[in-house]
């Protein structure tokens, strides 16, 4: 589950449960009441609401550390 609600475009987010292709390393394609995310591994198209999408969730990649949030 995300606590940082500030994700954008083009991050990578690692979802709780990894794809069906086996990937569980997706990139944010599209923010706002909607999230949408594309799988790195087959790519295909995912949509989520916001807070479904922050509970499915596991981890922000993220270049830049500005928390110590795990
Ligand atoms: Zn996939």
């Amino acid at each position: 589950m995300l606590t940082d609600n500030s994700f954008c475009v083009g991050q990578r987010v690692i979802m709780r449960k990894p794809h069906a292709c086996g990937a569980d390393e997706w990139v944010i394609t599209r923010t706002g009441a909607d999230v949408k995310i594309k799988c790195t591994g087959c790519g295909r198209v995912v949509m989520l609401d916001r807070g479904a999408f922050m509970k499915a969730a596991k981890k922000l990649l993220t270049e830049v550390n500005e928390n110590e949030e795990q």
